[in-house]
């Protein structure tokens, strides 16, 4: 098997010689400051040979060269998703979809219609509901799903902090008045005691332990379908935040037989601390020659979700008193992982949404950080959704990096404020506040929690709108991105956040042949027009991994 230490570098690449490829377009944004557009790329090996003039890239035109006109398109360094989950959204895509669903009755007719084809007492799976889009606002319960009990129902909330089960599952697992709910976790129950169906973290694994064994195959059509969902929005890359040992190992095979069309910076699931040790022994993972896939990071959780009222916070929910959420993991073991980490050379990035949980995480990495002085060590905060205003400096002081998710804002500004009160939420999705300290925010959609289209990332990075355009002027409109800092943020920050930001996240010579090509000049359009943009094509390494009708057509 061929890989190597760390040894992402650029590779010599000399400017002379014909392109295999050349694209023209009326503007090429290249997110290099030097300069900020182009008209013409040439590309060969799948690496960027010329960024100029059209007139200028003639030069390495020859008749074997492949030239592109993108009569009126626009073209984007390659769209990167910072922190998502793509065999979730391949998995997703083959489950039952919940998003949107107005009440439970809506959810249980889609059940039953499922139970049709599905063989008794197989599992029908789903995800996506959300009770903060229900009349009721309230928990659901086996009792909605009546009727299912051939079958076992296992549908997980819209955050995935939640899974709401039948009354077949309750009894596969065993779970009745006297389960305790095991640390992290909760588990709902009536007045008698009697658990609803209802799972909170940590307690899911009293189901999720009995699920069947997901076979490697699935995993193999799961993530090829991600793939190519991804490609066809436009995105060429994404940090995959938190893979086990059989994600790896197909991993592994797909770079290996070429099938990735995406790049992945893969994050080690850090809660299986045999994993860990292999790969702090082995030291990171890459590829000579090949960057599509590298595995340096580590993913921690230090607590759960706002919506599920999961996340840790320094003082209790303003809508639940007496519940401050669950810290996961404390900036202890947070700190012995870490400092573990950067010993193996290994990144860290922390889940963290509650400003409990994002204290807890800084505290671990100063502490991590001051002992290891010296050193480019990029620890991240994923999410940080919610930082108590002592904090935000810390991010710049200790130069952290704050990964985030511009839809969860727009996703969570119709409640979160409910569950914070007028004071917190002032540090809540603050990305005004940490740009201005200098941080860099690479940008992702945490899919299949949010859908993976990065222009709905970018559009609501610079509206904070939902896709009505509610509410008006936004919802702590000061705290927005302009329409280049996003589009940085899921492209050279994004890289950033990767250590790659020398191969890839912006069109200059030396670097990767990744575009996204769209219909709208994003940056000049009205920003409620982001919306209706489309992909049209998504090129990785020089070569079309999705090209729509229209772009089909300008392909010689
Ligand atoms: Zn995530």
């Amino acid at each position: 098997m061929l890989f190597t230490f760390l040894s992402v570098g650029l590779m010599s690449c000399g400017n002379k010689g014909p392109a295999d490829l050349i694209l023209k377009g009326d503007r090429i944004y290249t997110m290099d400051a030097y300069q900020p557009k182009v008209d013409a790329v040439a590309i060969r090996e799948g690496r960027i040979i010329f960024a100029g003039s059209e007139a200028e890239s003639e030069e390495f035109q020859d008749s074997d060269t492949r030239v592109i006109d993108l009569q009126g398109f626009f073209v984007l360094p390659g769209l990167i998703d910072a922190h998502a989950h793509l065999s979730s959204l391949g998995k997703y895509l083959s489950q039952l979809d919940l998003i949107g669903m107005q009440s439970p009755g809506e959810i249980r007719e889609l059940v039953l219609k499922e139970m049709e084809g599905t063989p008794e007492s197989s599992w029908i799976s789903g995800r996506g509901w959300d009770q903060n889009l229900w009349s009721t606002k309230k928990f659901p319960s086996w009792r909605d799903l009546r009727g299912t009990e051939s079958h076992p129902v296992y549908l997980r909330r819209v955050d995935g902090h939640a899974a709401w089960v039948n009354k077949t599952v309750l009894d596969i697992c065993g779970i009745d008045k006297n389960t305790t709910a095991p640390e992290g976790g909760k588990i709902i129950r009536d007045r008698q005691g009697n658990p609803t169906g209802v799972l909170i973290d940590n307690a899911i694994n009293l189901v999720k332990d009995q699920l069947p064994a997901t076979p490697p195959q699935e995993y193999r059509n799961w993530f090829k379908k991600a793939m190519k969902e991804c490609n066809r929005l436009g995105l060429v890359g994404l940090h995959d935040a938190g893979v086990d040992t059989t994600r790896l190992d197909v991993y592994r095979e797909l770079t290996e037989s070429g099938e990735l069309t995406m790049r992945i910076h893969a994050m080690l699931d850090g809660d299986d601390e045999t994993l860990l040790q292999e790969y702090f022994q082995n030291g990171p993972l890459t590829y000579e020659d090949d960057s599509f896939f590298q595995v340096r990071t580590v993913k921690l959780y230090a607590d759960g979700a706002l919506g599920s009222r999961g996340a840790a916070l320094l003082e209790p929910y303003s809508d639940d008193p007496g519940n401050s959420g669950l810290l996961i993991r404390d900036a202890d073991s947070i700190y012995q992982t870490a400092s573990l980490a950067i010993d193996a050379g290994f990144q860290v990035c922390t889940h963290a949404i509650g400003d409990a949980a994002v204290r807890a995480t800084l505290d671990a990495y100063e502490k991590a950080l001051t002992e290891n002085p010296e050193g480019d060590y990029r620890l991240r905060v994923e999410h940080s959704q919610i930082i108590a205003s002592d904090d935000i400096d810390r991010f710049a002081e200790l130069k952290v990096i704050p990964s985030m998710q511009p839809t969860h804002a727009t996703s969570d500004m119709p409640w979160a404020e409910d569950r914070l009160g007028p004071d917190r939420i002032k540090g809540a999705y603050a990305w005004r506040q940490l740009l201005n300290r200098g941080c860099k925010i690479p940008c992702g959609s945490d899919f299949p929690v949010e859908s993976p289209n990065p222009l709905w990332g970018i559009y609501a990075a610079a509206t904070r709108q939902d896709h009505q355009g509610q509410p008006p002027g936004g919802w702590y409109p000061q705290e927005r991105m302009t329409v280049e800092e996003a589009v940085r943020g899921f492209t050279i920050d994004a890289a950033y956040a990767e250590f790659a930001e020398d191969i890839k996240g912006s069109i200059e010579v030396g670097k990767l042949a990744d575009f996204t090509i769209v219909d709208r000049d994003i940056f000049r359009i009205p920003r409620a027009e982001i919306l209706e943009t489309k992909v049209v094509g998504t090129i990785v390494g020089g070569k079309i991994v999705y090209a729509d009708l229209v772009m089909k057509d300008l392909i010689p």
